[in-house]
């Protein structure tokens, strides 16, 4: 509905409910109708699968994935937001908005409650100052997810999307590639929104993965460790893994010797596998 996407539609109909934008909950609204069409197109929601969207706004990519998906539950922290979703959204019978924090909410007994535990699909245009715990979340909680196809600021777009063992990774790349197979879909400009942001964006999908690429004999200890390798990115990865872990200097160094690695290498130049094969040495 392309109406949805139009700032004097959006002004008139936010006016209308006396709605003034929260830059804390990063409320950029997006006006480039062509964006949201090709997210609910690209999050592979359809008929025969439910989606949990973050942060409806006033429901222009709600409307979208409506239009796909079989049912469609969406979060909002903002509740001032929920007569204008009742007005926006009456003609989507398979939406259903809850209010809450997504960070604070059990997604397990959501998905439980509202798609009786089937796989769904996540898709959002994510407040930027969330980013990292939802995706982190998303990721790391055990959900039955298919894909999550997300907006994010385009820096960090590129940083998930950067396999370990280069420049831009980071420790978050490490747990994206172990859960996922991560893609840059497509990059939005900051004037895509309303108000606009200071900087650019981009969507990513996350293709949850069934296995993960490497195995470890150890996960957490896999994922403590390669957040205490990224820790200190200006150090080496013996310097920085062992202040943040209870490993000798010497002993991270002596592992990493013994896997061919040097021991002055950084956390960003070693591999997923180097990784893995890091933390069965030292666990
Ligand atoms: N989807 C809309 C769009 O694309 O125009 C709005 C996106 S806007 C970037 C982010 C939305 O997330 C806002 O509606 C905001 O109120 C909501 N939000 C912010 N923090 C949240 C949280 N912790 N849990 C759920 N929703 C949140």
């Amino acid at each position: 509905m392309g109406k949805l996407s139009d700032p004097s539609y959006i002004r008139e109909v936010l006016s209308r409910h006396g709605f003034h934008f929260s830059k804390a909950l990063g409320q950029n609204f997006l006006i480039n109708s062509s964006v949201c069409p090709r997210m609910a197109e690209l999050s592979e929601a359809d008929r025969t699968a439910g989606v949990i969207e973050v942060g409806p706004g006033i429901g222009v990519l709600t409307w979208e994935l409506s239009q796909r998906a079989k049912k469609v539950v969406a979060i909002e922290l903002d509740r001032r937001l929920f007569p204008v979703l009742s007005e926006t959204l009456s003609d989507c019978p398979n939406v259903e908005v809850v209010e809450g924090d997504v960070l604070k909410m059990d997604l397990k007994a959501l998905i439980e409650e509202k798609f009786g535990g089937e796989e769904v699909c996540v898709c959002a245009n994510l407040p930027y100052y969330i980013t990292s715990p939802v995706v982190m979340g998303l990721l790391e909680g055990g959900l039955p997810l298919h894909t999550i196809t997300v907006m994010v600021q385009k820096e960090a777009a590129k940083r998930i999307c950067t396999p370990p063992g280069r420049r831009e990774c980071g420790a978050v790349s490490v747990s994206v590639w172990y859960h996922s197979e991560p893609k840059l879909l497509f990059e939005v400009g900051r004037g895509s929104f309303l108000p606009a942001p200071k900087v650019d964006s981009a969507v990513i999908s996350l293709r949850m993965r069934k296995t993960p690429p490497v195995s470890v004999r150890d996960e957490s200890f896999f994922f403590a460790l390669s957040k205490a390798a990224f820790a200190q990115r200006r150090k080496t990865a013996a310097n920085s893994i062992s202040a943040c872990l209870p490993r000798e200097k010497g002993a991270v160094e002596a592992a990493l010797e013994g896997l061919g690695i040097s021991k002055t290498i950084r956390a960003e130049q070693l591999t997923m596998e180097q990784l893995a094969a890091l933390s069965d040495r030292l666990l």
